[in-house]
């Protein structure tokens, strides 16, 4: 039996890791709380520990986890921004969930384009209180609108197609375009000056942070809708803010903010808020924001409890682990046939 230490237990990540933990061999303790500095003694004695998109993994957080005997930390998430990798390459092995369910992204990020330009959202608000009128509620068609994807890989691609279906003109920009997408790449600011929406799916790295932001938002079509299913520090949230008192921005959907890791996954509605921005965001009849649950399907939810336990069978068996990610070599490709450190 490997021991796993799982932080920031919500109910539905227990579904599927109690279905399948005991054809893995795996006993899971579940803690509630985030991993942080505070609560990092809980792993002491666990030589796996499996957490989540807003824990935090930085210098100290490893060392405490590596002192208390853990040797390898499961992602169960796509996104890695959170770690210290360079801190943990040759102490503790790190594996993600690469791809669960693109289409569960993809899906939400047209979901939310749809309601935010139908005005769904108010719609539902109103019929709720037997207000019938349409006043107000005048949206536009997708059909024969551009729209910019930012970043092709899995996703990105799931979501072209799926605006393709919609017969929208589709723009991509990738540092490193794939022939195989079939997609008018162009630059970034191309992208920016020609489209109607702009769609983010790139990862957080040191090049995308703060990708959308004054310069670039000023280079953006009059009432561009932005959507970001990604990250929420690919868009400087106050220039958005400015963006959209500026009508610059006609509309924007976030699953994600940049501050959402003390905010985003409770239930925080009998407390006030610190953060001004995000109340203000929230406040504007053209946002649309989610609370980082675009990879919320059963079929995410089923792949990733399902990569993750495969990923700890393969450490304890010591075979490669086909998802590790390391310091060395980013997203490991294990040509090699054997492990990093
Ligand atoms: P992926 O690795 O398959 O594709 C990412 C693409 O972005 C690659 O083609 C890469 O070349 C490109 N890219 C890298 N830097 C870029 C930049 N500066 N500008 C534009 N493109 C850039 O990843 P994916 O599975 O498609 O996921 C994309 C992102 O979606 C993840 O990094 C993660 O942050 C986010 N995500 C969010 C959720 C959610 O629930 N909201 C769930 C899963 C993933």
């Amino acid at each position: 039996m490997t021991n796993i230490a799982f932080f920031d237990t919500k109910p539905y990540d227990k579904v599927w890791f109690d279905h399948f933990s005991g054809e893995y061999q795996a006993e899971i303790t579940y803690f509630e709380s985030k991993l942080t500095h505070k609560t990092a003694p809980l792993a002491q004695g666990y030589e796996v520990v499996c957490a989540f998109v807003n824990d935090t993994i930085d210098e100290q957080v490893i060392e405490d986890l590596y002192q208390g005997g853990v040797r390898l930390l499961a992602m169960r998430c796509a996104g890695y921004n959170n770690i210290d990798f360079k801190a943990a390459f040759g102490k503790i092995h790190i594996v993600r969930v690469p791809a669960y369910s693109p289409y569960a992204v993809a899906e939400h990020a047209m979901a939310l384009l749809l309601s935010l330009v139908r005005q769904t959202h108010h719609s539902y608000v109103r019929t709720r209180e037997f207000n019938f009128s349409l006043n107000g509620l005048v949206g536009f068609d997708l059909h024969g609108k551009t729209i910019g994807v930012v970043g092709t890989g899995k996703i990105g691609r799931v979501f072209i197609d799926i605006c393709k279906g919609f017969g929208m003109r589709v723009l991509a920009y990738d540092p490193y375009p794939n022939k195989s997408v079939p997609v008018d790449y162009c630059s970034f600011e191309e992208l920016c000056s020609e489209s109607d929406i702009i769609s983010l799916h790139c990862p957080l790295t040191e090049e995308s942070f703060h990708l959308i932001n004054r310069e670039s938002i000023a280079k953006m079509k009059e009432g561009v809708v932005l959507i970001n299913t990604s990250r929420g520090a690919l868009v400087d949230s106050q220039a958005l803010l400015e963006g959209i008192r500026s009508k610059r921005i006609g509309g924007a959907a976030l699953d994600v903010y940049e501050e959402e890791a003390e905010l985003f996954y409770e239930d925080r509605s009998s407390t006030i808020l610190d953060d001004d921005i995000l109340m203000l965001l929230i406040s504007m009849p053209n946002v649309l924001v989610t609370s980082h649950q675009a990879f919320l399907t059963k079929e995410a939810l089923q792949n990733i409890a399902l990569t993750t336990l495969k990923s700890v069978e393969s450490y304890e068996k010591g075979d490669v682990m086909e998802h590790e990610i390391c310091y060395q070599c980013d997203t490991c490709h294990n040509v090699t046939g054997q492990r990093c450190f």
